[in-house]
């Protein structure tokens, strides 16, 4: 069918795109969201049950709209965010066509094409929110192609009842391995690595600040300034599962091994752990795939841009991924914040 023309074409129904679907409606843009999934929710439809956010509701909000308090007043967990997110696009009835999966954007004129399932579009403007969470990433180990065990990714965990009573390593230093370790140490012999001393947060502190310290950070960079505080989006939220595990003593951590043997793991000393899984909660990587006509990329797999607009190619802009497409722009708050400048940005250009 022929092409179709937009001002502007989102890539991706996740929270990101709808944060920016809210902004480019009120600044009265054509536009049409693209979206992988069969259904609403983006990442979050895929994630483990136990999952619980590391911010309480009303700081998991996208604009518009706050996010209910679930009914026992804890923080969220996944599904709650997916009822939110499949809310959100109704409520503002959000132009998605799903499924479409992007597979290319390419220089067609003075337009970007957007080759999909669905078709193809012409777009002055195209914005990629496509999310991380198809992009595990697992670092390389020696031996790993050797082991007679089982390895996984955070992304292929989908609760503990596999895992009963056998040896699981658990690697990462990250809130998804603290929560995962939480569940799992119930009903395995867990073993956690991780590359540095995980840090525990205060039980005080939640994701509100973090994101803080995220905007302030990302403002000092602006300003060249050196970077405040200490911490990170990075460091471990004290949601109750990782209280009650800290305070059953399994949230100790060993360093990471160098190397992966036929029934376990190696460290440098020569120590050795047997084991019969290895999971990997060693976090993700940005999907940029769909942008690879465009060659972009710099070494780092990143698209270098100002704010959110790609350096070189102003037509496109890139939101959520991490810090580097704005403060926290990749949590449920921050996007909300970052998209409001693509819009303003993108409509005074239209
Ligand atoms: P996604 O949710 O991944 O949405 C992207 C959408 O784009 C998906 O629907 C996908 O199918 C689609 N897509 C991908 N490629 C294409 C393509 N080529 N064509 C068309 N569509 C495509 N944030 C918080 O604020 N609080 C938390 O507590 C929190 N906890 C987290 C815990 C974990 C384990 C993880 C992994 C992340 C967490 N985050 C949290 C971070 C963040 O909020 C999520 O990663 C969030 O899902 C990112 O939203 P997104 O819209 O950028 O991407």
């Amino acid at each position: 069918s022929p092409a179709r023309p937009a001002d502007v074409v989102v890539i991706g129904g996740g929270q990101a795109g709808l944060a920016a679907g809210y902004y480019l409606r009120r600044a009265g843009v054509d536009f049409v969201i693209l979206d992988a999934q069969e259904a609403p929710g983006g990442a979050w439809q895929h994630a483990w049950p136990s999952l619980r956010l590391f911010s309480p509701a009303q700081y998991s909000s996208l604009p518009g709209r706050m996010m209910p308090i679930p009914a026992d007043g804890g923080y969220p967990d996944a599904d709650h965010v997916v009822a939110y997110l499949t809310d959100y696009e109704q409520r503002y009835r959000l132009p998605l066509i799903r499924p479409a999966k992007v597979q290319a954007v390419r220089r067609h004129g003075d337009r970007l094409a957007v080759d999909s399932d669905a078709g193809t579009w012409h777009a002055r403007f195209v914005v990629s929110a496509t999310g991380t969470w198809w992009r595990p990433y697992v670092p390389h180990c020696p031996g790993m192609r050797d082991f007679r065990g089982e390895q996984l990714h955070t992304a292929g965990y989908h609760g503990p009842e596999p895992f009963h009573d056998r040896r699981v390593m658990i690697v990462g230093g990250g809130n998804s391995a603290a929560q995962i370790l939480a569940e799992l140490s119930q009903v395995a012999q867990t073993t956690w690595v991780t590359l540095r001393p995980p840090r525990l947060l205060p039980d005080e502190v939640d994701g509100r600040a973090l994101f803080d310290l995220a905007t302030r950070r990302h403002r000092a960079a602006l300003a060249g300034q050196d970077a405040p505080g200490v911490g990170g989006l990075g460091d471990i939220v004290a949601v109750a599962p990782v209280r009650e595990a800290r305070d059953r003593g399994v949230l100790k951590a060993e360093p990471m091994f160098s190397r992966i043997t036929p029934d376990g793991v190696a460290w440098a000393d020569g120590s050795t752990a047997p084991c019969d899984v290895i999971l990997w909660c060693t976090g993700f990587r940005p999907a940029l795939g769909h942008l690879a006509p465009l060659r972009l990329r710099d070494s780092d797999g990143r698209i270098p841009t100002d704010g959110t607009r790609a350096l070189a190619e102003p037509r496109l802009h890139l939101l959520g991924y991490g810090d580097w497409t704005g403060p926290a722009s990749a949590t449920l708050i921050g996007a909300g914040r970052t998209a409001r400048r693509l819009a303003t940005e993108i409509a005074a250009q239209l």
